[in-house]
């Protein structure tokens, strides 16, 4: 029948364009599945870390100093400073201290600002492979987003004081905990949980790595919540233990004593004049 052909060729036609719709739907649905499994938690790939640098004045933090260490159930990260003194250090670049994935990148305002956490996978000494969270916090910019890849040395964000409410300087931390997050209120505030920045770096200049990449956990912290705890504490809390709250305003907070304000006079007024603080201080 001639009269058919016409009509099997438009079926036939009809017929290939829905098995090319078919595939570019399922495979928009393939990619939309795998976002939203990175989304919601699971796993991203990430080649081993090779080693870890300082995040400031890289790699051996040049023209920095740490105006206040890492001490538990006390300041739980370490604040670096410019040498030159004043603000002179805002904007300056901020590094990832080492390989990883962005696991946090957000201005939460309050006490911390513009912060970014980047989760690390490596191999120990001891052949072990571990993971640590290394976090960036007061940042003046963030330059990467979440689930960056990120290299060592790779710049994560500039310099801040949080708007202003601090000297210009950056807070970081290492945890050896992967479920802090924003929360550090919910977690013990010690060596359980944290590590000596400085010294987990010096021990870890230069690890093994390799082609092959590992799964590395995202998402599996609360979201930033009962922060109130935090605000305003650079890392200090209220454990009893004498280190008073940060503040960077006017005006003492509440229950805060003069010794308190001695404490954050001396310490402002190291990092204005970009003095260094002792050998012992640096080493911790
Ligand atoms: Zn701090």
């Amino acid at each position: 029948m001639p009269a058919s052909a016409p009509n099997s060729s438009v079926t036939l036609h009809y017929h290939r364009f829905s098995w090319w719709r078919a595939i570019v739907c399922a495979c928009a649905a393939l990619i939309l599945t795998l976002n939203a499994a990175a989304q919601s938690g699971s796993t991203i790939r990430v080649r081993l870390a090779d080693g870890f640098d300082f995040p400031v004045g890289k790699p051996d933090a040049d023209g920095f100093y740490k105006a206040r260490g890492y001490w538990p159930n006390g300041h739980l990260g370490e604040d670096w400073n410019g040498r030159g003194g004043g603000d002179t250090d805002l904007g300056v670049p901020i590094y990832a201290t080492g390989r990883g994935v962005v696991i946090f990148s957000q201005n939460i305002g309050v006490g911390w600002g513009n912060c970014i956490l980047v989760r690390h996978i490596f191999r120990e000494a001891d052949g072990k492979i571990a993971m640590v969270d290394s976090l960036y916090g007061h940042l003046h910019e963030r330059k990467v987003k979440l689930h960056d890849l990120v290299e060592k040395g790779q710049i994560v964000g500039t310099m801040g004081g949080n708007s202003g409410m601090y000297p210009v300087h950056l807070h970081f931390e290492v945890r050896k905990n992967l479920h802090i997050g924003m929360n550090r209120s919910q977690f013990a505030r010690d060596s359980s949980n944290y590590y000596s920045p400085t010294a987990f770096i010096n021990v870890r200049r230069t690890l093994p790595s390799s082609m092959q990449k590992y799964d590395v956990p995202v998402n599996n912290f609360a979201p930033y919540g009962r922060a109130m705890a935090d605000v305003g504490s650079d890392g200090t809390q209220n454990s009893g233990v004498a280190v008073p709250a940060f503040k960077g305003g006017s005006g003492a907070a509440k229950g805060e004593t003069k010794q308190d304000d001695d404490f954050w006079s001396r310490l402002k007024a190291k990092m204005r004049s970009g003095q260094t603080t002792s050998d012992a201080d640096e080493k911790r």
